[in-house]
Protein backbone atom coordinates (compact mmCIF):
# COMPACT_ATOMS: atom_id res chain seq x y z
CA UNK A 1 0.00 0.00 0.00
CA UNK A 2 1.15 3.71 -0.46
CA UNK A 3 2.88 5.28 2.09
CA UNK A 4 0.56 8.32 2.51
CA UNK A 5 -2.52 5.88 3.05
CA UNK A 6 -0.36 3.53 5.76
CA UNK A 7 0.42 6.98 7.59
CA UNK A 8 -3.36 7.85 7.46
CA UNK A 9 -4.25 4.34 8.99
CA UNK A 10 -1.56 4.73 11.71
CA UNK A 11 -2.66 8.04 12.74
CA UNK A 12 -6.14 7.38 12.86
CA UNK A 13 -6.76 8.27 16.29
CA UNK A 14 -5.18 12.18 15.97
CA UNK A 15 -7.80 11.73 13.02
CA UNK A 16 -10.45 11.20 15.43
CA UNK A 17 -9.33 13.21 17.81
CA UNK A 18 -9.34 15.71 15.52
CA UNK A 19 -12.89 14.69 13.77
CA UNK A 20 -14.96 14.08 16.88
CA UNK A 21 -13.54 17.30 18.49
CA UNK A 22 -14.66 19.02 15.07
CA UNK A 23 -18.03 17.38 14.87
CA UNK A 24 -19.03 17.87 18.46
CA UNK A 25 -18.23 21.99 18.46
CA UNK A 26 -19.92 22.05 15.20
CA UNK A 27 -22.90 20.47 16.62
CA UNK A 28 -23.48 22.36 19.88
CA UNK A 29 -22.22 25.61 18.54
CA UNK A 30 -24.53 25.85 15.61
CA UNK A 31 -27.29 23.58 17.22
CA UNK A 32 -27.22 21.03 14.75
CA UNK A 33 -29.88 18.53 14.57
CA UNK A 34 -28.30 15.32 15.80
CA UNK A 35 -30.52 13.55 13.18
CA UNK A 36 -28.26 15.46 10.33
CA UNK A 37 -25.73 13.87 12.44
CA UNK A 38 -27.24 10.24 12.01
CA UNK A 39 -27.98 11.22 8.22
CA UNK A 40 -24.28 11.93 7.46
CA UNK A 41 -22.68 8.69 9.21
CA UNK A 42 -25.57 6.35 7.19
CA UNK A 43 -23.68 8.53 4.47
CA UNK A 44 -20.20 7.45 5.21
CA UNK A 45 -21.47 3.92 5.89
CA UNK A 46 -23.55 3.59 2.29
CA UNK A 47 -19.70 4.46 0.96
CA UNK A 48 -17.05 3.41 3.07
CA UNK A 49 -18.77 0.59 5.22
CA UNK A 50 -18.55 1.90 9.59
CA UNK A 51 -16.29 4.40 9.49
CA UNK A 52 -17.78 6.41 11.66
CA UNK A 53 -17.20 5.06 15.24
CA UNK A 54 -13.32 5.28 15.03
CA UNK A 55 -12.52 7.97 12.40
CA UNK A 56 -15.21 11.11 13.44
CA UNK A 57 -17.66 10.05 16.34
CA UNK A 58 -16.73 12.54 19.51
CA UNK A 59 -18.43 9.65 22.24
CA UNK A 60 -16.09 6.69 19.87
CA UNK A 61 -13.73 9.00 20.96
CA UNK A 62 -14.36 9.32 24.73
CA UNK A 63 -14.66 5.45 24.74
CA UNK A 64 -11.42 4.91 23.18
CA UNK A 65 -9.96 7.18 25.45
CA UNK A 66 -11.33 5.30 28.34
CA UNK A 67 -10.45 1.74 26.92
CA UNK A 68 -6.47 3.36 26.34
CA UNK A 69 -6.61 3.40 30.55
CA UNK A 70 -7.37 -0.65 30.76
CA UNK A 71 -3.91 -2.55 30.23
CA UNK A 72 -5.46 -5.66 29.32
CA UNK A 73 -5.61 -5.97 25.19
CA UNK A 74 -8.49 -8.66 25.82
CA UNK A 75 -10.64 -6.15 27.60
CA UNK A 76 -9.70 -3.69 25.01
CA UNK A 77 -10.92 -6.35 21.97
CA UNK A 78 -13.75 -7.07 23.99
CA UNK A 79 -15.34 -3.51 23.58
CA UNK A 80 -14.21 -3.07 20.29
CA UNK A 81 -16.22 -6.45 19.43
CA UNK A 82 -19.34 -6.29 21.73
CA UNK A 83 -20.02 -2.23 22.10
CA UNK A 84 -22.97 -1.19 22.00
CA UNK A 85 -24.01 1.23 19.33
CA UNK A 86 -26.17 4.23 18.45
CA UNK A 87 -28.33 4.27 15.12
CA UNK A 88 -25.42 4.92 13.14
CA UNK A 89 -23.04 2.11 14.38
CA UNK A 90 -26.53 -0.30 13.80
CA UNK A 91 -26.93 1.17 10.65
CA UNK A 92 -23.60 0.81 8.93
CA UNK A 93 -22.04 -1.98 10.75
CA UNK A 94 -25.03 -4.04 8.20
CA UNK A 95 -23.89 -1.64 5.47
CA UNK A 96 -20.85 -3.32 5.81
CA UNK A 97 -21.86 -6.34 3.37
CA UNK A 98 -22.45 -4.07 0.86
CA UNK A 99 -20.91 -0.61 1.19
CA UNK A 100 -19.15 1.08 -2.19
CA UNK A 101 -15.45 0.22 -0.29
CA UNK A 102 -14.36 -2.83 1.22
CA UNK A 103 -11.16 -5.16 2.15
CA UNK A 104 -10.45 -7.11 -0.23
CA UNK A 105 -7.79 -9.77 -0.10
CA UNK A 106 -5.74 -10.32 -3.50
CA UNK A 107 -5.18 -14.03 -3.16
CA UNK A 108 -2.46 -14.51 -5.74
CA UNK A 109 0.36 -12.40 -4.04
CA UNK A 110 -0.94 -13.43 -0.38
CA UNK A 111 2.02 -15.00 1.52
CA UNK A 112 -0.58 -16.64 4.30
CA UNK A 113 1.88 -14.65 6.67
CA UNK A 114 -1.29 -14.41 9.46
CA UNK A 115 0.18 -10.62 9.82
CA UNK A 116 -3.30 -9.19 9.28
CA UNK A 117 -4.81 -11.52 11.32
CA UNK A 118 -2.81 -11.09 14.25
CA UNK A 119 -4.29 -7.33 14.40
CA UNK A 120 -7.83 -7.93 13.90
CA UNK A 121 -9.75 -7.88 16.87
CA UNK A 122 -12.80 -9.76 15.22
CA UNK A 123 -10.18 -12.44 14.82
CA UNK A 124 -8.96 -12.43 17.50
CA UNK A 125 -12.15 -13.02 19.58
CA UNK A 126 -13.33 -15.35 16.98
CA UNK A 127 -10.37 -17.47 15.34
CA UNK A 128 -12.78 -20.45 14.26
CA UNK A 129 -15.35 -18.49 12.43
CA UNK A 130 -12.92 -15.57 10.67
CA UNK A 131 -9.78 -14.49 8.48
CA UNK A 132 -8.87 -12.24 6.01
CA UNK A 133 -6.86 -14.65 4.23
CA UNK A 134 -8.13 -18.24 5.19
CA UNK A 135 -10.76 -19.26 2.26
CA UNK A 136 -12.70 -21.26 4.59
CA UNK A 137 -13.68 -18.42 6.79
CA UNK A 138 -15.22 -15.60 6.70
CA UNK A 139 -13.81 -12.23 5.69
CA UNK A 140 -14.10 -9.97 9.41
CA UNK A 141 -14.12 -6.96 6.93
CA UNK A 142 -17.76 -7.45 5.94
CA UNK A 143 -18.72 -8.43 9.41
CA UNK A 144 -20.77 -6.00 11.60
CA UNK A 145 -18.46 -5.63 14.17
CA UNK A 146 -15.58 -4.34 11.80
CA UNK A 147 -15.26 -0.36 12.21
CA UNK A 148 -12.94 0.13 9.50
CA UNK A 149 -9.60 0.51 11.58
CA UNK A 150 -7.90 -0.92 8.53
CA UNK A 151 -4.91 -2.21 10.75
CA UNK A 152 -5.55 -5.53 9.07
CA UNK A 153 -4.76 -3.67 5.42
CA UNK A 154 -1.92 -1.36 6.94
CA UNK A 155 -0.32 -4.85 8.11
CA UNK A 156 0.02 -7.02 5.19
CA UNK A 157 3.33 -6.35 3.32
CA UNK A 158 2.39 -7.57 0.37
CA UNK A 159 -0.19 -5.24 -0.14
CA UNK A 160 -2.65 -8.05 -0.79
CA UNK A 161 -5.27 -6.66 1.20
CA UNK A 162 -6.84 -3.29 -0.27
CA UNK A 163 -9.91 -1.45 0.83
CA UNK A 164 -11.01 -0.35 -2.43
CA UNK A 165 -14.37 -0.24 -4.56
CA UNK A 166 -16.03 -3.30 -4.54
CA UNK A 167 -17.09 -5.15 -8.32
S1 LIG B 1 -10.61 -3.11 9.50
FE1 LIG B 1 -9.54 -5.09 9.40
S2 LIG B 1 -8.47 -5.26 11.36
FE2 LIG B 1 -10.01 -3.64 11.62
S3 LIG B 1 -11.79 -4.72 12.46
FE3 LIG B 1 -12.07 -4.64 10.24
S4 LIG B 1 -11.24 -6.55 9.45
FE4 LIG B 1 -10.46 -6.31 11.55
S1 LIG C 1 -0.78 -10.05 5.92
FE1 LIG C 1 -1.03 -10.06 3.68
S2 LIG C 1 0.29 -11.73 2.96
FE2 LIG C 1 0.01 -12.03 5.17
S3 LIG C 1 -1.80 -13.42 5.30
FE3 LIG C 1 -2.59 -11.33 5.44
S4 LIG C 1 -3.15 -10.82 3.31
FE4 LIG C 1 -1.77 -12.59 3.21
Amino acid sequence: MNKVAKALINKRFYILIALGIGVYLTVSMLHISLWYVVGAGVLLGVIFGKVFCRWVCPMGLIMELLMSFSPDTKVQQMYQYHKIGCPIAWISGWLNRMSLFHINLKTDSCKSCGLCDKKCYIVAMEPTKYSLYKPDKINPGNSYTCSKCLQCVAACPNGSLKYKVRK
